[in-house]
């Protein structure tokens, strides 16, 4: 195919992701945004198989089968609440595969004896690189957040130094391949030496920031497919490679603002302060008031605003369509209803959003934290449906809480909050939540999905 073609399809597969990804930003236009960017992604696939016709078809259909086959069964079998470690395998193979990729384009130029130019070498370099660290480091991260190996941060004495020290050697190897681009072994040694650092990186990362650290490996495996790009000469793969490398590192920077971490205390473990807060005991003793879906409903009845804060716990008991009929209930009875929606509430970015779209919520009636904040005041009934971080004060009053400094939901300022939740467990951050003693709270202990249907028929009886 001529290049002239090939360069004009890529950019229009281009432009079709950016404005994918424009699309993307808002829920209203995000169904055609993410239907440009796979036409995009479609005339990128269909002109590269046709450009480099010296690929075997039947091995490409081999790949895609396999691989369409597993990615369905993955997807499928997953459950929404381990969404991000499926990323955070999808990030690792993204890097895998530009290792993977640019090796052997490394090899193909130095098996037929000629001398590779140096943007080819340090690309292969810098993609082994990155493609590395983002493999081993995705694999430590999903091992962790699947409970495989600990979720904690594991730091030892000299960290700092030694991981500076790997990556050092790193980029030593990478000015050596391209100083001597003759011997193979030179880019499995940057491998080696990534997957190290890649492993090394991501261990120190305690429980609660590793949904920072997933859109951080994101980013890289962006950047190592963009690096492959510069590799195979294919300008449609610098420019998705880039795309994906800058988006992954606004959504991390966006996440490190709602957890109120930065990112060099993510990057190096240094956890927020976790002097002993007060014990669970010592939070509730005396001070749980437990309610039913009666109470609940007769709570309704004098109510003019309620303010329905989903949290981890929907997503578990997927109440989402129930929680919706109740609110279309209590509107039919004259009373507002509105979502809050924190940024990190449930286990990837936009969680919420995406179960409330499932179950066709308004986007009108979904509000951030920002927007529903200073509306507490004047809401009669603040209903938490399994969430407990996000709207735990003591993120407010605890400067030594691991949480502390997290803008939360101040669901307490509402006249009434009703808490459901199944038991007095705490959250991801594991803390207790002095919200569930507060004079103005009920628990309503049982599952989320159970506990909303119990209402819509006790609020139908009344
Ligand atoms: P939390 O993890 O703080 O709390 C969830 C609560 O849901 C638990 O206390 C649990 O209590 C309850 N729950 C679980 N299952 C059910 C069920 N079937 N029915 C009713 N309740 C249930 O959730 P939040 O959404 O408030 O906060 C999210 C936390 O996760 C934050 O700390 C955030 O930093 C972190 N995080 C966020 C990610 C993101 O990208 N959004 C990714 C990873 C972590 P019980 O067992 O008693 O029912």
């Amino acid at each position: 195919m001529q290049a002239n073609i090939v360069n004009l399809a890529y950019l229009l597969a281009a432009v079709l992701f950016i404005f994918g990804l424009k699309g993307l930003t808002h829920p209203r236009t995000a169904v055609r945004g993410n239907f440009l960017g796979a036409t995009g992604m479609f005339i990128a696939v269909v002109v590269t198989l046709f450009d480099k016709n010296i690929v075997s078809y039947e091995l490409i259909i081999i790949g895609v089968v396999v691989g369409g086959f597993i990615g369905s069964v993955l997807a499928a079998k997953i459950q929404m609440t381990a969404m991000p470690q499926l990323v955070g395998l999808f990030n690792g193979f993204g890097g895998g595969a530009s290792v993977l990729v640019a090796g052997a384009a490394l090899f193909e130029v130095l098996h037929m004896g000629t001398h590779p130019p140096t943007q080819f070498t340090i690309a292969s370099g810098a993609s082994g690189l990155i493609g590395a660290v983002t493999f081993w480091g995705s694999l430590v991260a999903f091992g962790k957040l699947q409970g495989i190996i600990t979720e904690k941060s594991v730091v030892f004495p000299g960290q700092k130094i030694i991981n500076s020290f790997i990556a050092a050697v790193g980029v030593v190897l990478i000015v050596w391949l391209v100083l001597s681009p003759t011997n193979e072994i030179t880019y499995w040694l940057i491998v080696a030496v990534a997957s190290i650092l890649g492993v090394l990186l991501v261990i120190p990362i305690g429980g609660a920031d590793m949904p920072v650290v997933i859109a951080l490996l994101n980013s890289y495996s962006g950047l190592a497919a963009a690096a492959t790009g510069f590799v195979l000469n294919n300008n449609v793969l610098i420019i998705a490679g880039s795309l994906v490398g800058a988006s992954g590192i606004i959504l991390t920077n966006i996440m490190c603002v709602a957890m109120n971490r930065s990112l060099t205390n993510v990057l190096f473990g240094v956890m927020g302060p976790t002097s002993e807060t007060a014990t669970a005991d010592e939070v509730y003793e005396g001070k749980i008031k437990s309610t039913s879906a009666e109470e609940i409903a007769m709570l309704f009845d004098g109510a003019r605003r309620v303010v329905v804060v989903p949290g981890y716990g929907m997503a578990v008991a997927q109440a989402q369509h129930t929680v919706r009929d109740m609110a279309n209930l209590l509107r039919d009875r004259g009373i507002e209803v509105d979502y809050a929606i924190h940024p990190v509430a449930g286990r990837m970015p936009g969680h919420m959003n995406v179960l409330l779209a499932e179950a066709n919520v308004p986007y009108e009636n979904l509000k951030e934290l920002d927007e529903i904040n200073p509306t507490f005041e004047q809401t009669d009934v603040a209903i938490v449906l399994g969430a407990n971080d996000v709207v735990n004060p003591l993120a407010r009053t605890d400067p030594s809480s691991p949480i502390a400094g997290m803008p939360i939901l101040d669901v307490d300022k509402a006249r009434t909050v009703v808490v459901i939740k199944r038991s007095l467990s705490p959250g991801f951050a594991g803390i207790p939540n002095p919200l569930f003693a507060a004079d103005n709270t009920l628990m309503f202990f049982n599952d989320g999905k159970k506990a909303i249907i119990e209402i819509i028929s006790a609020i139908k009886e009344n």
